[in-house]
């Protein structure tokens, strides 16, 4: 897949608003200043997503087509300390929603920081994924932020922790600044738009 062919389709405020549910999208999802954004666009060598947005402003689902009914799909950071609870209730039920509904989801790239990853609001996600059959990529960004050593370690603790989920989930590093695990990003990806 020419992930640097992504092309912007629409901006969505709810699923409602998606385009039609056929082919294969892939969802990008993470805490707000996880890394997300950039990781979008180093994927797709593009600056396809904004990065550093401010928090609490209209939180929309972007879609990227990347071919023939191919889409990247980049749902609304979370976890922003200071938005209203009914904005994050809204936000949750999206998100619910889009997971349990949307058929053509094939998979769903979990972005957390390394330094501090599995927060409650990943593990609902991760929960959520896999109660509805959905694989589970999980990139732990800027792993340039640590030395080698510790940077193996923390992904052996996440894969360790998530092993226990009993889910079809798969745990790497991951550096836009540095291009770390970008292949191995490249290839799941893939392997849900292609088929092993
Ligand atoms: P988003 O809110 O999840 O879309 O996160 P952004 O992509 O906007 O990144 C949040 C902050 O983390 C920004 O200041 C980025 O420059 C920084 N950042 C993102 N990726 C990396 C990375 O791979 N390494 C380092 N050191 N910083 C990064």
């Amino acid at each position: 897949v020419k992930y640097n062919q992504a092309q912007f389709i629409t901006s969505a405020p709810d699923i409602s608003k998606l385009p039609p549910d056929t082919g294969i999208e892939v969802a990008f999802a993470g805490r707000s200043n996880a890394g997300k954004s950039s990781a979008l666009n180093t994927l797709t060598d593009q600056k396809l997503a904004r990065t550093s947005k401010t928090p609490g402003r209209t939180q929309l689902i972007n879609t990227f087509s990347l071919g023939e009914d191919q889409r990247l799909i980049d749902l609304p950071g979370y976890g922003f300390a200071k938005v209203p609870l009914e904005m994050k209730k809204k936000w949750q039920k999206a998100l619910g929603e889009y997971l349990q509904r949307r058929k053509c989801l094939k998979g769903i790239v979990v972005l957390m920081d390394i330094r501090h990853p599995l927060k409650d609001l990943d593990m609902d996600l991760i929960n959520w994924a896999i109660s509805s059959n959905i694989p589970v990529l999980a990139l732990l960004t800027k792993a340039d932020k640590l030395k080698q050593g510790k940077r193996k370690a923390e992904v052996l603790q996440v894969r360790r922790a998530l092993a226990e989920l009993n889910g079809d989930i798969t745990v790497h590093a991951f550096s836009s600044l540095k291009g770390i695990g970008l292949n191995e990003l490249a290839w799941k990806l893939d392997e849900w738009y292609l088929g092993p």
